[in-house]
């Protein structure tokens, strides 16, 4: 265990990621400290977080809610790095040698900071999927490049690395992702055109943000972490299954080649994959949600429909496309999203857009993180225009 504690640096620090990673602060006490911190908009909830942790450096990414943070707070006004996204790597150039940066951002933006950090030799605690599917390529080469480590935060990859710890990669056979199936899972699919808001908001095991509660819906969640699955672990697409898992207790299975299989299950509780990330790869004493099999029920798995879950096949499809197919595919699903969050666009109305976006463009692989990112650009001006000719 460290002497002194390990200076954090939180990425979408007033998220659920941020919350879950506070809570752990809390409770291995002396053993991590906040170094930095950064929201997009949030400002009054970064300022108490600030306090109460006594936070170095902060970022507010959102400009007008940096104006109103350094009005309200002129005490902390010196804290800040500038806004957008160079403030969120003025952190990374700025954090100390041996600080772990938690990567809670939502969506592609989350890319630069991940590969940052990696070149700089600061590990990662990688909540931010998208990092690895829009890039996956150009973060695993800034992490060989800074010899930094990338651990999973998401439920899915830490299981699986959990259960990885200890068997050869050459053993590995398949890699079985489990899936709640979102709120829809039972729905009548003629009713999908018309569920509410709410009901897409509403998920049945797992309380997250609004993009990953709607991703989780359409099951592009699931899509992207097969893309996440495959960079992370170094295993073709055709070896990751997708599997539906009401219960939400196992959160991934891996299949050794003489036909084994190993599990982790637990509470779904975002803390326990971030612990074992924050432990670098070890299960470190804490207590968490309580979790008794005796009571957990009887577990059940059943094949994914891929009618009720298009996005799922879109993924995959765009997946073994290229790498270029994936970044399309993220955007065009970003858009459709906020689309969707601002009620500009119906539930089922996500998956043709996509779909279009895929048939309009098919960009080379990009071999910058710039490149990367002038893909996702043009992908999210086509499909917001889309989008806002759909409107009365
Ligand atoms: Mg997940």
């Amino acid at each position: 265990m460290a002497a002194s504690p390990r200076p954090l640096l939180l990425l979408g620090a007033t998220g659920s990621i941020g919350g879950s990673a506070l809570d752990l602060v809390r409770l291995r006490p002396g053993e991590f400290r906040v170094w930095g911190a950064s929201a997009h908009r949030r400002g009054e909830e970064l300022a108490a977080l600030a306090a109460r942790h006594e936070v170095e450096r902060l970022a507010l990414s959102e400009p007008h809610a940096r104006e109103d943070f350094v009005r309200a707070h002129p005490a902390l006004a010196p804290r800040l790095t500038a806004p957008g996204g160079a403030g969120l790597l003025e952190l990374i150039e700025e954090a100390p040698s041996e600080t772990m940066v938690v990567n809670g951002l939502v969506g592609a933006v989350g890319l630069q900071p991940t590969v940052a950090a990696l070149r700089r030799g600061l590990d990662v605690a990688l909540a931010n999927k998208e990092s690895l599917v829009v890039g996956g390529p150009l973060v695993l080469e800034a992490a060989r490049e800074g010899g930094a480590r990338l651990w999973p935060v998401d439920s899915e990859h830490s299981a699986i690395a959990q259960c990885l710890r200890g068997n050869p990669p050459g053993e590995l056979r398949r890699i079985w992702l489990t899936a709640s199936g979102g709120p829809f899972r039972d729905l009548p699919p003629q009713r999908l055109a018309s569920v509410t808001l709410d009901e897409v908001l509403d998920h049945p095991t797992w309380k997250m943000g609004p993009k990953i509660t709607v991703d989780s819906a359409t099951m592009m969640n699931k899509g992207l972490e097969v893309i996440e699955a495959h960079y992370l672990f170094d295993v073709p697409l055709p070896r990751i299954r997708v599997v539906l898992h009401r219960e939400s207790i196992v959160h991934s299975m891996i299949e050794l080649r003489d036909g084994a299989f190993l599990a982790q299950l637990g509470a779904a509780d975002m803390r326990l994959p971030l612990l074992f990330a924050l432990g670098e790869g070890h299960h470190l004493e804490a207590e968490l949600k309580p979790f008794d099999p005796v009571t957990m029920g009887s577990l059940s798995f059943e094949e994914v429909d891929p009618r009720r879950y298009p996005c799922l096949d879109l993924a995959r499809r765009a997946a073994e496309n290229s790498a270029g197919s994936i970044i399309v595919l993220n955007a065009a699903n970003e858009e459709a999203v906020a689309g969707l969050l601002r009620e500009d666009l119906s539930f089922t109305g996500i998956a043709p857009l996509i779909e279009r976006a895929l048939s309009a463009l098919s960009p080379a692989a990009p071999s910058t993180v710039e490149e990367a990112l002038a893909i996702d650009e043009e992908t999210r001006r086509m499909v917001a225009g889309w989008i806002a000719s759909m409107q009365p």
